[in-house]
Order: C-alpha cells, then structure tokens, then sequence
C-alpha cells in the first residue's frame, strides 16, 4: 500500500515562512525557508531566475544549482543558446515542462531533451557541452537546470550522458509524481546518482491535498513550477523556493490550483567544495588548472555541431577560491 493517500477534508493552517534564513546550522529538524531568486542572463535569449546557491543556502543534498526559467515566449527569440563549455565534479539535469533542447557533448553525444524527459550528464573528471534551443523550435520554453554536486571518491569518474525518456511515476488521488533522481515511496528513477539523493516532478490536480512520504535523514526543498500550492501550509507562487530542513517523515500538499513541483532532497552533503564559473573542486589550485586547461583547449574534448564559438572563462579573483559548506 501507498502512503501518498489522501489527507481529508482538514483545512491546514497557512504558516509563514522564514525568509532567508539559513545562516545557522541546518539542524535535524523541519524548517520552512523561502529562497528568493536571484535573476541572471543566459545564452540567447533566456533570462534565469537563480534559486540555488543563495544567501545562507547553498545546497539541499548534493543539489548545488536550481535555476528556474520561463514559461518564456521564444517564437520570435533564439531561446537557450548556451555555446559550448566546461564542467568538472558534477551532474547536470536539464528539466523541462515545455519547449525542447537540444544537448550537444564532447562524447559526440546529441540529444533532444522534451518535456519530463530526464537529460542527466556526468561530467566526472571533465566534459564540454552545449545547450540550444532547436531551429525551429516550439513557442514556449519553462524548464529547469539543476546540478547535483559530486562526492570525493566519484569525481573523477569517468564523464557520460544519459537520457532517460520515460521516467517512473507514482501516483495518488490529485497527485502524479515523477521520479527524476533517487527514490519517492519505493519507485526509483533510472538515472545514475552518486551520493544519497532524489528529485521528483510532482504534478497537482486542484484540491487535491497529500502527504508525501520523505526520509528523515534528507534535507529538502520544493521548487514550484506552475500554480499555487501549499506545501506545509505555506502558499507558494511559481519561482519560489521553499526550503524545508530535515527530521521529516512526510509532506503536507495542498493544490489551490493545478500546478507542478519540483521536490529536491538529499542527505546533507558534508564535504566542503570550492564552486566556480562551470567548476566544482575542493581547492584553488585545481579550479585555476581547470580554468587554463579549457582556455589552452586541452582535456575537455571538443563539442561538434553548434553553430557558435565556445565561451571563454571569466577571470578568476585576485585572492585565493575557499571552499565553503553547504551553509554560509
Ligand atoms: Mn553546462
């Protein structure tokens, strides 16, 4: 039997969020934090609205990264146009609710990712992409991208690309939840992980009102994509984040109206990391090789067919990368 089961008819009182907390310590216990995005450019036309790293908060799990884009009218736009680039000590998914993109990699790897298809890349020890919106392309684009931090003794695995079009569900009364990463209720995604991890899409029929069952030793987050919901009776607008700590053993949904989310969980992640530009290490020293190794065009490969040259590196700062925790 599923736990995913109805909750009845009891009205859940609306609780107000801590808006950006998380300077303390995560704590094993349920928190309710709203994030607030931060908006950055992206390739072409795509504007992001930046949810993970934040202030005080930089990861739930291994999750490192959330941006949140759309839904965006692209028909008369380039839409994503992200020329090809660098990563290292990391995953990548691309997540899409509508529109297509096109993932282009130095394995020779070329894949259209389409909405609630998971496009995940294992960068390992190093790996080039591209990521575009095909021509011609659908009107709307929404999607996310996300990355999920990779553990010491993974890292330098070696890099792969994998998409998985038909992804698990679990399903309940108003509620269809689709596994991207890791396990919810005893159904597991396909998708390769590599520490204690899970991401689901959960799409919300209105009215409906449920628990999800969740690990106590995960921390987790939700991501609202469309609609209005309540998620342990805080009322969220698509773009918001709502960080939830851990200790819980299960989530209270209620849908105002039709809506999706994205629920992001993981045991906390306890090594401290140096994140920079497309890199994740553990020091300084081996940000700044990677960073020379892309500039002089050695170890990470070559990407074919995007019509556009490759991005060049930032500068790096004057002062010495820290790696830094998952809080500030
Ligand atoms: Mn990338």
């Amino acid at each position: 039997m599923s736990d995913l089961e109805p909750r009845g008819p009891q009205a859940a009182a609306t609780a107000a969020p801590t808006v950006l907390g998380g300077r303390g310590l995560v704590g094993a216990q349920p928190v309710r934090e709203l994030l607030a995005p931060r908006e950055t450019a992206l390739g072409g036309s795509t504007v992001v609205r930046r949810l993970l790293p934040n202030l005080g908060r930089r990861m739930v799990g291994a999750w490192c990264f959330v941006d949140h884009y759309g839904p965006d009218d692209i028909a008369d736009e380039p839409g994503m146009q992200v020329p090809p680039h660098p990563h290292i000590g990391l995953q990548t998914v691309s997540w899409l609710h509508q529109g297509e993109v096109l993932h282009r990699d130095s394995l020779g790897s070329l894949q259209a990712v389409r909405p609630r298809e998971l496009g995940l890349m294992t960068s390992g020890r190093a790996i080039s992409h591209s990521e575009e919106s095909p021509r011609p392309h659908a009107r709307y684009l929404h999607g996310a991208q996300l990355w999920v931090a990779l553990p010491d003794a993974h890292r330098h695995t070696a890099p792969t690309f994998e998409h998985h079009p038909d992804l698990p569900h679990v399903t309940a009364a108003g509620l269809d939840a689709r596994l991207i990463l890791g396990e919810l209720d005893g159904t597991r995604s396909p998708g390769t992980t590599y520490s204690p991890l899970m991401g689901a899409d959960l799409t919300l029929t209105e009215g409906s009102d449920v628990r999800l069952p969740l690990e106590r030793d995960f921390e987790y987050a939700v991501l609202t994509m469309d609609g209005l919901t309540e998620v342990d009776g805080v009322r969220l607008a698509p773009g918001s984040m709502l960080y939830l700590g851990s200790g819980r053993t299960e989530l209270p949904l209620r849908a105002l109206a039709d809506g999706s989310l994205l629920l992001l969980g993981g045991e906390p992640f306890e090594e401290r990391i140096v994140m920079w530009w497309n890199f994740i290490g553990r020091t300084d020293e081996e940000i700044r090789q990677a960073r020379e190794a892309w500039m002089e065009g050695s170890t990470f490969g070559e990407v074919h067919g995007y019509d556009g040259t490759r991005l060049a590196a930032p500068e790096l700062p004057a002062l010495p990368l820290k790696a830094r925790g998952r809080v500030r």
